[in-house]
This record gives C-alpha cells, structure tokens and sequence, in this order.
C-alpha cells in the first residue's frame, strides 16, 4: 500500500488537533479519550517487571489486553467505536508486546486507521529496539505525531539489571549487553523522533533500589537529544516476575523524583498505567459491552473488507475437524448455505499441494484458498501459520465437530475450551499422519 496520504491537506498538522491528547495535555483528560488497538502481541525484549500472560478486564496495566486483533480487524473495531463515541481523539498502539516487533502489523494498522480517520491524532509506545529510521520516516509521513519510548536508564549496568534478555534481530542479549545495545537503540530511536518533527515522550519505570536514584540522568541525557515530556511510571510488582517482591514506590518517593527529572524535563503526572486495549477517557474501566465488542472483532475475518466467502477443512469423512494441515491431502471447502444461514454446506473438495518444497508448498496453499477467510485443522505449525495469516487466512486449530468450528468462523460465536487445539511440536500430543519431520 502506498504510504502517501490520501489528501495531504487534509491531514497536514494544521488540522490535526493535537492539544485534544489526553496524555500529552492533562487539561484534555475529561473532554476526550484515547483508544489502544491491540495488533502487537510479540515482544523483542523481557522486562522483569512484565507478565503479559494475565488477561482479565479487570486488570488496568500495560501489557493486558482482552484480544489481539489483526490490522483490518482493528479497523473494523475502531470504526465502530467511532459510530458510538465521539470523544475518541487519539489512536495508540502499545502492545500488548511491543509495536516494532509487530512491525508489518502495526504500520498496516497505521496505514488503515490514517486513510479512513485523516484528522485522527496517531502515537505509539515501543521499547525502541525495533525502530528504523525507514519506520520513523514512514511514521512521520503518516502523520503520527506522539512517539513514547520506554527508556530504564542510559548506564548499560543499570539498564541491564531491568531486561531478563533483548533480542535484536537473532542475536540475543542478556544483563549488561542488553543495557548497552538497548540504551544505543532508544538514544538513536529519540534523535530519529525529533528530527522527523514528532513528539516524543519517555517513559521510564522507577523501580526502586535499581534504577530511582539514576532516573536524573535519564532526564538530562533525553533532554539534550530534545525530548519533549518525561513520564516516571511506579514500579507495580506483577505476579510472576523477577521484580514482583519489589516495593511500589511510595507518593514520597515519586514526588521526589518528579522533582529531581523536572530540573530537565517537563512531567507527566496523571498517566493511569493503561491496558494495550485501553479505550476512553483515562482510567475509564473497560465496560462489558465493549468488551464483547472487541471480541466480536477478534471474531471477524482477518481481512474483513475481503470477499472471502468459504472456510477449508482438514476432515478425513466431512464430520469431524480430524487431520493436522501437514497430513492433509485434500480439504472440504464449506460455505453458509444459501437457504439457511444457520446452516453450512460443503461446495467442493481441494487437493493440498504436494508436500516438500517447505514456504512454496504453503505460498500455493494459500493461493488455492483466496476466496477462504479461514482454514480449520487439528493443528499447524509455525510456518504455515505466518505464511497463510499473511493472505488474510485464518488458522483455527481444533478438534470435534466441523459445525463448530463454521459457527465460531460464521457467526462469532465463541469456540468451547474443551475444542480448542494449540500445535505444540511435530509429532507431539494428537497424531497427525505426517512422517514428524514438520509441515515442510
Ligand atoms: Fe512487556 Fe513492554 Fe517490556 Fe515487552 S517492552 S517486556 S511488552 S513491558
Ligand atoms: Fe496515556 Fe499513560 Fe495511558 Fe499511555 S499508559 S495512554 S501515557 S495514560
């Protein structure tokens, strides 16, 4: 998709309202809100005070989200959330991993969000290991205008105390070297942000007795580089960390730090710790009808604007959901029938492609299956996964009845617990007819 915007008037930032940031201007906070689409559920680094794997609406801190949603799925909710509401001014993405190790999920879902909402206010929040100059640049074409980077301090020994591990690219690295190759990215990911002309915020989590006496030098080094506005976060010890026997900081202690950052920085004081799908005014509890609706969305086809009016199935006998997708060699092609829409029938049967050739043998699969929203198996591995997501295709991984699966695919109803399948490694847990030697 060309990056160009579709009227460049329109969106100059002229017209774009950037006081209406509930972060960034604490006198917007009870005229609009802010909405977080949740399309980035992988992470490049571990930090030791993250745990991403609790879910509940009940739960308000970065890195919770009730769904993950594709970039077409993410539109399709923000619209309709925009036909409810209208004190919606902000888009972010944050998570609930980071957006730059999304990277192809999250500039889509920028893409898409700045050509249906051109006075929409954009920002993001990353770690900064996974930012580019060319997404800067691509960022900035689109007019996104308030980048956050989560930065623990710039002495790599302090930093490194922070991360469990960073991956960059393939190489990982672990305690001082994570410090150093994270601070090297954040410092060059702010130098980036200001010479593209946005705005950029920095994060830093006080954590006590590692980072709270070293956070004025944080502020002092990123105000030299430009940085508009500084946000020291407390510390909320999280189950299952590294850090959960940590002390939050006391109202003493982030006074005092305020204090000492503000000698450089300007301070963000009323940030509410939000949820990776936060949505409304700041602090605003995720209600239980946007909560289904948000579901429903993660429901839809991962390209909802696509005519794709069939599901393909590994089924042995046209019953049951019985064959993993590396041991099919055919697959029942179902659509919603036409007399009934409760109802499903099977159109035809397509035969799998030959197995071998490894990514050409799932290119072609997803090529016979273009006019598929979705393909239901007992389990697949990674690569056929990535390669079938990729065209739009959705993988549901389950076992019993094919009825189920059409009905969850169809009409959003949710698929039981006990049906739901995960591929685990080849040949392990239910057979699969393969020869174990991968979906290749
Ligand atoms: Fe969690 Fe964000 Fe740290 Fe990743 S960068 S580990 S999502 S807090
Ligand atoms: Fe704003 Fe803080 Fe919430 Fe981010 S976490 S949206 S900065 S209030």
């Amino acid at each position: 998709m060309s990056t160009e915007p579709n009227n460049a008037e329109e969106i100059s930032p002229d017209n774009i309202n950037l006081e209406n940031h509930p972060c960034f201007n604490k006198e917007a906070c009870s005229t609009y809100g802010r909405i977080h689409l949740p399309v980035a559920p992988k992470c490049n680094i571990q930090c030791n005070y993250c745990n991403r794997d609790f879910d509940c609406v009940n739960e308000s801190r970065p890195g919770v989200t009730s769904t993950v949603l594709s970039p077409g799925q993410a539109l399709a909710y923000l619209e309709k959330i925009m036909e409810k509401r209208d004190d919606i001014a902000v888009v972010g993405i944050a998570g609930p991993g980071d957006p730059f190790a999304n990277a192809e999920a999250t500039m889509e879902t920028f893409r898409l969000v700045r050509e249906a909402f051109p006075k929409m206010i954009l920002c993001l929040s990353t770690n900064g290991l996974g930012l580019t100059e060319d997404y800067v640049k691509e960022l900035a074409e689109l007019k996104v205008s308030h980048v956050t980077i989560t930065m623990n301090g710039t002495d790599p020994e302090i930093a490194g105390k922070v991360y469990a591990w960073a991956r960059d690219n393939t190489r990982i690295y672990r305690g001082t070297q994570a410090g150093e190759i994270m601070i090297e990215k954040q410092l060059q990911a702010i130098k980036w942000i200001k010479q593209y002309g946005m705005i950029a915020k920095v994060n830093s989590i006080i954590v006590p007795g590692i980072n709270d006496e070293h956070l004025k030098v944080v502020a002092k080094t990123v105000s030299e580089l430009g940085a508009d506005i500084m946000n020291c976060i407390p510390l909320l010890p999280t189950k299952d960390t590294a850090f959960e026997h940590l002390p939050e900081p006391d109202a003493k202690m982030r006074f005092a730090l305020r204090l000492k950052c503000g000698e450089y920085m300007n301070q963000m004081t009323h940030c509410a710790r939000c949820r990776a799908d936060a949505i409304g005014k700041l602090s605003e509890p995720m209600s239980e009808d946007i909560h289904e609706l948000i579901q429903s969305c993660s429901r839809l086809p991962i390209n909802p604007k696509q005519n794709r009016p069939y599901v393909a199935v590994a089924t042995r006998e046209g019953m049951l959901v019985n064959q993993h997708l590396g041991e099919a060699r055919e697959f029942a092609i179902f659509g919603i029938d036409p007399e009934d829409e409760e109802e499903f029938v099977q159109v035809e049967t397509r035969p799998a492609p030959e197995p071998g050739g490894r990514e050409n043998r799932w290119e072609a699969l997803a090529g016979s299956l273009k006019d598929c929203r979705a393909i239901i198996v007992n389990a697949a591995g990674s690569t056929p996964k990535q390669a079938l997501t990729k065209e739009g295709i959705q993988v549901v991984e389950m076992e019993g009845m094919i009825d189920m699966g059409l009905t969850h695919i169809f009409h959003g109803q949710e698929l039981p617990p006990t049906l739901k399948r995960q591929f685990k490694s080849c040949g392990a847990g239910v057979s699969c007819g393969g020869d174990g030697t991968g979906c290749g």
